[in-house]
């Protein structure tokens, strides 16, 4: 469900990605495409400012030369000088690439390079010259419908001395020359101009020749184009004002052209013309081309780029994904699942009945600690090696945690799964040899599963089956149905009233007294605390502490006693009795919490009790589990406390790690002190004191019962005794009665 929404999440940011990339591209190309346009139009402008000086040059030029010959004819008046000034004009046709040359009196008697003509036709620039005026002439409208016989006329006045108009000079120009003259020098990039006049009749035009289409650019109309005629409007209206514009404007076809149009004066003449430049929407095309194609390229780029990024993202996450599943679901000794990756196999199979087993080594952390973890990890993947040969293809297991593995043997019957874990416990066994370990000694137990839906409760009752075996050498299989079920429960009461009893303060603790074996006096206590029932019996530790241990309330259960055993001390400080030193238990598990040393300091400050009068005890068996001791030890003894080696000689003790641990005193287990009477006991005894003492720590013999063994013992010089023979643990108003008696 969740990996489906981060697919959907996925897909959608890729989505929006494209979606404002594409925007992005879009806006910049609307940017470029805007600003180019108006690059367009701009460079109109500025072409049709040259235009315009350059044909008015080039016009205002011809008018120079007109008005200088006029000037030649008004000096002279004979028909000889008429008839030379022909001859002259005939040279300035050829040269100018006139059409014809003529001049008109004012009787419409003309001399043309043509020859005399008695009436000449009256037309504007006729008239003009004879008002006085120069001036030149647009093509007639109709005359354009064949421009090759089309035609632009100059004319200028020839006065005579008395300064009276007596005719007029004129030049005419096929329409085509006068183009290619005015245009000459006007490179124009691939749009149209025209020059027109103010009601818009063409002059003539450059580009194609679309002025045989049109006689008149106003005449274009096109009823469906509304903007077009807007325009057309716009442009009727500016002529005629004189104003000048320019933009972008739509035509017939969809698309646009760009325009311009400028007033172009001529001085010499009285007319008022206009430039007019049209360029096709191809002239922003034209420009846009290179750009568009290194949009191209940046496209194809950013779109590589985009995707390399989002390989790599994806790589990398696949990486990470592995990574968070592998630390999830791997176990990272063996390779294989761990507890959780167990659990989410096992949700496919949650409708299979089988056989849930919980295999577990014991004194595993022996291996450990003896071979080296580096071992102890080889063990553990040997043993991982044997339960995945135990299992078919379709079965599944893990390792739990240190040294305890799950299985589930599917579908198989009680006889298949006692066979299965027969032989695993065989293979455990011999790897011992094989791996070069001290023998291993595999612990399973194994619960039938209906249905693999609770796995926690499966395996809890697995491991619970597992318990009847452990320490057991001659079994190391069991089925939960073996369980003593009502034992269970029993534990189970313990377990729960915990809290109502500790707050009921129905655990007691006892003293039993250690005593000098030189002198008989008592030189100390060990505090032993009691479970008092509902119904006033008492519940031994033995019973109790491995439950707490369990559970975790062993810590709370140390703290209280060890509280007790301070209040007590200060009471009997206060009240004037004789103190010794009061031993206390701490189980291994409470010593795995960090600050463990400075909350027991805090504690016999709080109650203001010097530690001399406190002492701590620990047993053999956390020396082995608990890799910190050798700091943890010097942490106690740092905050002032005593430290008791207890049980010494009931495991695996090492005489050698004795050496570089600061304990003070060394409890012997009774196990080693029921040993005196035998030949090989009596010499181990001998070994450990004397070793002991030669390194300067001091022994307490535990569990003296008779006079034999305290004899042996003090022939030993063995500092002290704790047992039955001098006392057993007593109630605490009786160990002040043993006090005040100044035993
Ligand atoms: P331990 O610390 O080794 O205590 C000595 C045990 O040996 C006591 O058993 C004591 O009653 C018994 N004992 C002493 N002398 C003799 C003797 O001559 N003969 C025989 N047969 N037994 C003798 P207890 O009181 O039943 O305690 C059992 C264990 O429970 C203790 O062994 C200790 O490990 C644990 N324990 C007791 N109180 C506490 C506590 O407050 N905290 C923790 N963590 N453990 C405790
Ligand atoms: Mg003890
Ligand atoms: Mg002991």
């Amino acid at each position: 469900m969740k990996r489906k929404k981060g697919k959907v999440i996925a897909a959608l940011t890729a989505v929006l990605a494209t979606l404002i990339f594409i925007a992005t591209v879009a806006t910049v190309f609307n940017n470029i495409k805007n600003n180019l346009s108006s690059e367009v139009v701009r460079s109109l402008e500025s072409e049709a400012d040259q235009n315009i000086l350059l044909m008015s040059r080039e016009i205002e030029d011809k008018f120079v030369m007109l008005n200088s010959f006029a000037q030649e004819l008004s000096s002279s008046g004979n028909e000889e000088e008429v008839i030379e000034v022909t001859d002259k004009m005939t040279s300035f046709k050829a040269v100018y690439g006139f059409k014809r040359m003529g001049y008109v009196r004012a009787d419409k008697s003309a001399y043309t390079t043509e020859g005399y003509e008695q009436q000449f036709p009256l037309r504007v620039f006729v008239d003009k010259g004879l008002e006085g005026k120069s001036y030149i002439t647009a093509p007639e409208k109709e005359d354009l419908i064949d421009i090759e016989d089309a035609e632009i006329v100059m004319s200028v006045p020839v006065y005579d001395r008395q300064n009276n108009v007596k005719g007029v000079v004129f030049a005419e120009y096929g329409y085509l020359t006068f183009r290619d003259v005015v245009f000459s020098d006007a490179a124009h990039g691939g749009g149209l101009s025209y020059i027109v006049d103010v009601d818009g009749g063409i002059v003539t035009s450059y580009g194609s020749a679309v002025d045989s289409e049109y006689a008149s650019i106003f005449s274009y109309t096109d009823s469906s184009d509304k903007s077009g005629e807007v325009l057309r409007q716009k442009v009727i209206s500016d002529m005629s004002a004189g104003k000048e514009a320019s933009g972008i404007g739509p035509n017939s076809e969809n698309k646009y052209f760009f325009y311009c149009y400028k007033p172009m004066e001529i001085q010499s003449a009285d007319v008022r013309w206009y430039l007019f430049s049209v360029a096709p929407e191809e002239a922003l095309t034209r420009r846009m081309k290179p750009i568009m194609e290194y949009i191209q390229y940046l496209i194809v780029i950013i779109a590589a780029l985009f995707i390399a990024a989002n390989l790599i993202y994806i790589y990398f996450n696949l990486r990470r994904r592995r990574e968070l599943y592998r630390l999830a679901y791997i176990d990272p000794v063996t390779g294989g699942d761990n507890f959780s990756g167990f659990k989410q196999r096992a949700e496919r199979l949650n409708d299979k009945s089988g056989f849930i087993a919980a295999v577990d080594l014991s004194e595993f952390k022996l291996i450990n600690s003896v071979c080296g973890v580096k071992k102890g990890d080889e063990v553990l993947c040997e043993v991982w090696r044997l339960i995945k040969q135990s299992c078919r293809e379709d079965e599944i297991f893990a390792r739990v945690t240190a040294d305890r593995f799950i299985v589930f043997w599917m579908g198989r019957n009680k006889e298949e799964a006692a066979r299965c874990a027969e032989k695993l416990a065989e293979q455990i066994e011999a790897a011992s040899e094989r791996l070069g370990v001290p023998r291993l000694f595999p612990v399973i137990g194994i619960y039938a599963a209906d249905k693999l839906v609770n796995i926690d409760e499966c395996y809890g009752d697995a491991l619970s089956a597992a318990s009847l075996i452990k320490g057991r050498r001659d079994r190391n299989y069991a089925f939960y149905d073996e369980l003593d079920h009502d034992a269970a429960a029993e534990n189970r009461k313990l377990e729960e009233s915990f809290d109502k009893a500790l707050k009921e303060k129905r655990f007691e603790v006892w003293y039993q007294p250690k005593v000098s074996a030189r002198g008989g006096q008592t030189v100390g206590a060990e505090a032993l605390v009691r479970w008092r029932g509902e119904n006033g019996e008492l519940i031994s530790p033995a019973r109790f502490i491995p439950l707490f241990e369990k559970n975790g309330n062993i810590i709370r259960l140390d703290e209280y006693v060890f509280r007790e055993v301070c209040r007590q001390q200060k009471e009997w400080e206060q009240r004037g009795i004789k103190r010794v030193p009061v031993s206390v238990n701490i189980s291994r598990f409470s010593l795995y919490y960090s600050n463990v040393a400075d909350k027991y300091k805090n504690i016999i400050h709080e109650f203001g009790v010097e530690p001399q009068y406190i002492e701590i005890e620990i047993t053999e068996s956390a020396m082995i589990e608990n890799t910190e001791i050798t700091q943890l030890i010097t942490q106690f003894t740092d905050a002032g406390f005593k430290l008791l080696l207890d049980d010494f000689g009931s495991g695996y003790s090492s005489l050698s790690t004795l050496n570089q641990m600061h304990f003070e005193t060394i409890k012997l287990d009774k196990s080693l002190v029921d040993f005196i009477g035998s030949d090989s006991g009596e010499k181990l005894l001998e070994l450990i004191i004397g070793f002991a003492h030669s390194i300067g720590m001091k022994i307490t013999a535990e569990g003296v019962e008779n006079e034999s063994q305290l004899e042996f013992l003090k022939g030993l010089d063995c500092d002290d005794i704790q047992g039955y023979y001098f006392s057993k643990p007593l109630v605490c108003e009786a160990f002040e009665e043993w006090l005040k008696r100044g035993k």
